[in-house]
């Protein structure tokens, strides 16, 4: 028995259970080795002039169930004894890699493993594993023979053609995993379909036939051989051969949704690096979408094989929504399931990231009934990625955005916003609120709207915060209208009388510091009172930021505007002259009444109940 030339038998345990995260796939390792193979010999057929018919070339699985076997098989390049023992017998060892040194036109070969430990995923799934081999052009044939840990042996064996046999002595099931699953004909043909289904050259098994019976009979059946991939993936086909309906079934298929996309992206990339993908934009977002549970990425292939299910390094958080497939020829790393060369991969990312970039773009602009539809559910996702890391993103994203506005029936972007801006109009307004309707009623829209200005929406938490991430745009700055300084100017402005100032003042007394100042209010039309906030930190982002986890109890600095001009405030001058007591509670009921508009709720409500009812005569 030969002993494995690596430097321990740990190593071996560590290649089988930690490189891979998911034991079915050695069959993919497999497979792609038997594509290799089948490469291999396509190339020497090219440079020795023997002519080849690649069309016999091909993979076999088999099962045997009495056994307990899977076989894997291929006519392919095959191995001497030599490289038998020279690749399976070390670890790292890669057949692969020295072919393709060996050789001068080597860009001319695709070949997936060039790492040496792909064989070896074998081991996760069976207890022994033999290799028959018999190399392209040589009369002997050979067995490799392993139970994985102990070494392995290599004896003289029958084989009537050139390629390579491995079987497979599966494991025995155990608690936790059912070794079984891998004989199982249903199961064999969903792995090849997931990992293996754009090999380019066929994948052919038996199956079981169902052949028609008459009522009562027993049911029939007979083995056929079919092949099990379909060879060319729907994207690396021309665009005009794809239905609308061939690229919904994929999208269907392959991404478990039952709603067709709002968008797709099928492209081909040549330059400082080839690929071509096919992508798409959800019409709906999945459940767990706003959750941690959600995984972001793109299907990554190379060479016809999936390397990962979700490789995560293709899409820039912001658009992760996007689901596709990438093809392209990367050069891989240790496993396939690690890419090497993340330059290739961050170059495919920014190319990929401007396509969604314009597709959404034109959705917006061709499509606003669509787009509307793919904003609701992804808005949110979008305003974030403006918001997050330090608003570094924001150029990308800021023309995705669309809100609704107190003016307009549909939803406006920036730029539509800022072009309807009257030639007065110095800021960009927008507003806070649970939607819509109640912004419209807020008392600090009324004047801004009679000025013919229209307000920005912000109905979701992340609204305001992405706001101020973009700080300008086409140089004008965002104001809430809630701000102390709404930079409209007043007419008719007069100065505030000296006896309505002794009132104010007594009322922020009475507050303390709930307010840092009470005033006369010169934006207040029909209504009595509001709030408004000095400095940086708005009303809306204090409401925010309290409910986060281990929150600081963080204050926005607060202005109780009084509407001096409205019939209640008689009755405050009223209770100022003749009865202070009544006047501290209806500071109180003001203040309290104004934080309901924004949404906040009063510190303390009791306090509040008891002025009330104080004040009921
Ligand atoms: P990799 O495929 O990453 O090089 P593997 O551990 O999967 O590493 O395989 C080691 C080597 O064994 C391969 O490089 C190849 O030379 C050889 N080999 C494996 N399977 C086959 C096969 N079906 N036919 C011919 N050679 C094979």
């Amino acid at each position: 028995m030969k002993q494995f030339k690596t430097q321990s038998k740990r190593i071996l345990d560590l290649m089988i259970n930690s490189i891979y995260t998911h034991k079915e796939i050695f069959l993919r390792e497999l497979i792609s080795n038997c594509s290799d193979a089948l490469d291999k010999l396509c190339y020497k057929s090219l440079t020795d002039g023997s002519g080849l018919d690649r069309s016999s070339l091909e993979i076999k699985i088999a099962v045997n169930n009495a056994a307990r076997t899977l076989t894997i098989s291929d006519n392919g390049i095959g191995m001497t004894q030599e490289e038998l023992d020279k690749n399976l017998g070390t670890i790292a060892q890669s057949g692969s890699f020295e072919f393709k040194n060996s050789n001068e036109k080597k860009e001319d070969l695709d070949i997936i493993g060039q790492f040496g430990v792909g064989f070896y995923s074998a081991f996760m799934v069976a207890q022994k594993v033999v290799v028959v081999s018999k190399a392209y052009g040589a009369d002997t044939a050979n067995m490799w023979v392993s139970d994985g840990v102990n070494g392995y042996e290599i004896k003289p064996a029958e084989k009537a053609t050139n390629g390579t046999e491995v079987v497979l002595f599966l494991k025995n099931n155990t608690e936790d995993e059912d070794y079984d699953k891998f004989l199982n004909e249903y199961q064999i043909k969903t792995l090849i379909k997931k990992y293996s289904d754009y090999i380019r050259f066929p994948i052919k098994m038996l199956c079981t036939k169902y052949l028609p019976s008459e009522e009562g009979e027993e049911t029939k059946t007979e083995q056929v051989e079919e092949t099990l991939n379909s060879m060319v993936p729907i994207w690396k086909k021309n665009k005009n051969e794809i239905t609308d309906e061939n690229y919904n079934t994929f999208y269907r298929d392959t991404f478990y949704d039952t709603e067709e996309p709002v968008a797709r992206i099928h492209t081909s990339v040549e330059g400082a690096v080839d690929y071509k993908a096919l992508l798409f934009i959800p019409s709906k977002a999945p459940y767990n979408y706003y959750s941690k549970t959600y995984e972001k990425g793109l299907k990554l292939y190379t060479n016809g094989v999936l390397i990962t299910e979700r490789s995560e390094e293709l899409l820039p958080d912001y658009f992760s929504f996007v689901r596709g497939v990438v093809d392209s020829e990367l050069r891989l790393n240790i496993s396939r399931e690690t890419i090497q060369n993340n330059r290739q991969l961050s170059l495919i990312e920014k190319n990929i990231e401007k396509k969604i970039k314009n597709e959404l773009e034109n959705l917006l602009k061709n499509d606003r009934e669509k787009y509307q539809k793919f904003f609701k559910e992804f808005g949110m996702n979008l305003k974030y990625g403006v918001y997050s890391d330090w608003g570094q993103n924001k150029e990308i994203l800021q023309d995705l955005l669309i809100f609704d506005t107190v003016k307009e029936d549909s939803m406006v972007s920036l730029k539509e916003y800022v072009d309807k801006m009257p030639a007065d109009q110095k800021y960009i307004y927008y507003a806070n609120g649970l939607n819509k309707d109640r912004i419209k009623a807020l008392p600090q829209s009324e004047k801004v709207v009679e000025q013919g200005y229209d307000i920005i929406c912000c109905t979701e938490n992340v609204d305001e915060f992405a706001l101020k991430a973009i700080g300008k745009y086409s140089d004008k700055e965002f104001k809430s209208i809630s701000e102390q300084d709404n930079g409209i100017e007043n007419k008719d402005e007069e100065t505030v009388q000296e006896d309505t100032k002794e009132i104010t003042d007594f009322i922020k007394e009475a507050l303390g510091d709930k307010v840092v100042a009470v005033i006369a209010s010169k934006r207040l039309k029909t209504h009595f009172v509001c709030l408004t906030s000095k400095g940086e930190l708005s009303i809306e982002m204090e409401k925010v930021l309290n409910a986060l986890p281990n929150a600081d109890n963080i204050k926005a600095e607060k202005v109780l505007e009084i509407n001096v001009d409205h019939p209640a405030f008689e009755k405050v001058k009223n209770a100022y002259a003749n009865d202070k007591d009544k006047l501290k509670q209806m500071a109180l009921v003001m203040f309290a009444s104004a934080g309901l508009i924004e949404g906040l709720l009063p510190d303390n409500p009791t306090e509040l109940s008891d002025a009330i009812f104080s004040l009921i005569e």
